[in-house]
């Protein structure tokens, strides 16, 4: 299928509060002008100077969403543009962001990235830690950062009922912490979670965004 057409099939299967960001980091200009003229705007990439390459070529009414491991020192690269960062793992870079956008008067949303596979290899905070942040003063002081959420990735293994269990977890703590801190803040409203293997199972248990590569774009050369 030609990536118009899977843009479009995938489009068909999303409820109405789900999103897809076309997750076109390593694919050339030309294959993200091909989702474009499918309607698709929003779109995914992982390395900074990729992500700054292709904003200046591409049009400018795409919404880039960086999605992943976001080094400190490169943020002040993508903060005048990004419309979303999904990948924020450390205190650390919430207060780099936060410094980055105060100097040009942005309010930069972001989403928590939550650890919920059983694997090293995956970044992000534990339930504990996140909370513990959020209800942090030091956190409380930043103006120029939006938490519109939270992100995660569930374990890379065919067994389903593992991917459900750590999907279901995501879902419940996404819950409480909508309901606890973030009552009244209608922004706190994303739920970023499921790939090209998992979305379908990712959607069941509420996610509002889905990061869809290989399955549009075909598979990456590194
Ligand atoms: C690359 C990547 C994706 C897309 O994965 P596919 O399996 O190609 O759909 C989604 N989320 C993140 C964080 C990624 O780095």
């Amino acid at each position: 299928m030609s990536i118009q057409e899977e843009i479009m099939g995938i489009k068909k299967e999303l409820p109405i509060n789900t999103h897809l960001v076309a997750v076109s980091k390593y694919h050339p200009i030309e294959a993200i002008e091909s989702a474009y003229s499918a309607g698709q705007r929003i779109f995914g990439e992982s390395k900074v100077q990729e992500l700054v390459q292709k904003h200046e070529l591409l049009s400018k009414d795409i919404r880039w969403h960086f999605i992943g491991h976001l080094q400190t020192n490169k943020v002040k690269l993508i903060v005048p543009f990004v419309s979303l960062i999904h990948s924020v793992d450390k205190f650390k870079l919430l207060k780099e962001i936060d410094k980055q956008a105060s100097k040009i008067d942005r309010k930069v949303p972001c989403l928590l990235q939550i650890h919920i596979a059983q694997e090293e290899s995956k970044f992000g905070f534990t339930f504990d830690e996140c909370r513990c942040l959020l209800k942090s003063r030091e956190f409380q002081e930043l103006k120029h950062i939006e938490i519109h959420g939270l992100m995660g990735m569930a374990t890379n293994t065919r067994q389903t009922t593992l991917v459900q269990k750590e999907f279901q977890l995501l879902q419940s703590f996404f819950e409480e912490i909508k309901a606890t801190l973030f009552k009244e803040k209608n922004y706190f409203k994303e739920l970023s979670m499921g790939m090209s293997n998992d979305y379908l199972l990712a959607i069941k248990y509420g996610s509002t965004l889905i990061r869809i590569g290989t399955r549009i774009f075909g598979l990456r050369e590194y």
